[in-house]
């Protein structure tokens, strides 16, 4: 619902209005850059009476809407939110942004090493696992908090922000206090208690990936359900679907760029490693990626991938890297976009 206030209406009026709408359980947003007041409401407005507030001395107009992504969405928001991480930007005009680094943290000192490669090579902020979702319970299952421990080193030595996985609502402080961007992955898209948790408990950005077999209108309502909760800061990863094809570890669709960029104003990255499952797919899906306006990528590196403990067969060596962003940053002008 689109409430617009009259332009000579009483604050002191208004401010009443609203505080008695929210006592029904919605969330009042105003929705700034109009020349009137306006305010959106979000969460069940069913039992509120449009007429009567309609009848209120301040009220100039009432508009229910039936936009699904009611705070995703752009109707609400027409602008491109740009998202912080650490002091990088992420999304809007700002430049295309490189995560890299190994899918698990192995040790302290190879997580140091792959840093200092990658952020030679171009990168701006740093990924690693420490808290790993794999299929066999007796494969590396990551290093927990050691491995947080490492990023912060790593942070404190290059300068980049961090990202990691977070699996369960018990390591929402151990995130908050050391991760500076908490990566939400394709396993837990739809958990929705912690996806509420998300919300209530952090400010910190989010990168939410995509669920290997839910729809972009399923991974939306996941962005509505942490911004709703009360964190705003949301940042969509396609990292590819499950389809009839085996040829790639994943399916990379990509139309997914510009579909969420219609449908909402969060930033998006492609993380085209898991999509490819191949260290050769990586480059080119990477440049196909840049050209159609992605924000991001997120790109799995290590030095000795033949002997990775998790995903080696995915990842560049901080060489290939170097390649993808060189040619990375032609496309990107094409695109009118920096990187
Ligand atoms: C990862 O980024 O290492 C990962 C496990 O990704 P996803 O959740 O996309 O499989
Ligand atoms: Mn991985």
């Amino acid at each position: 619902m689109i409430i617009t206030m009259k332009r000579d209406a009483d604050p002191k009026k208004v401010r009443g209005l609203l505080d008695g709408l929210e006592t029904h359980g919605v969330k009042v947003f105003e929705i700034i850059g109009t020349t009137y007041s306006v305010y959106g409401l979000t969460g069940d407005t069913t039992g509120i009476d449009d007429e009567a507030i309609r009848a209120h001395k301040c009220v100039k107009k009432v508009v229910r809407i039936a936009e699904k992504y009611k705070l995703v969405g752009r109707l609400l928001h027409p602008e491109d939110s740009v998202i912080k991480v650490g002091d990088i930007p992420i999304g809007g005009d700002s430049k295309v942004q490189v995560i890299a680094g190994p899918c698990s943290i192995e040790n302290e000192s190879m997580l140091l090493r792959i840093a200092e490669q990658v952020k030679e090579a171009g990168a701006t902020l740093l990924r690693g696992g420490a808290y790993k979702p794999r299929t066999s319970p007796y494969a590396f299952q990551g290093l927990g908090t050691e491995g947080i421990r490492a990023l912060v080193k790593a942070r404190e030595v290059t300068g980049m922000p961090v990202v990691s996985e977070l699996m369960n609502t018990d390591k929402i402080d151990e995130f908050e206090e050391n991760v500076d961007l908490i990566q939400i992955g394709a396993r837990n898209m739809q958990n929705f208690g912690l996806l509420k948790d998300l919300g209530k408990r952090t400010t910190k950005p989010i990168m939410l990936k995509r669920g290997f077999s839910n729809t972009i209108e399923e991974w939306i309502m996941c962005a509505e359900y942490i911004v709703h909760s009360g964190n705003p800061n949301v940042i969509f990863c396609e990292r590819g679907i499950r389809t009839f094809e085996t040829q790639t570890r994943n399916t990379l669709d990509p139309s997914v760029v510009q579909i969420i960029k219609q449908k909402t104003h969060l930033p998006i990255v492609i993380d085209p490693s898991h999509a490819a499952g191949t260290y050769k797919l990586v480059e080119p899906s990477s440049l196909a990626a840049i050209a159609t306006k992605t924000d991001g990528l997120m790109i799995e590196a290590h030095d000795d991938p033949e002997n990775a403990l998790s995903d080696g067969p995915q990842c560049i060596k901080p060489e290939r890297l170097r390649s993808i962003i060189a040619k990375g940053k032609k496309i990107a002008e094409a695109v009118g976009r920096e990187m």
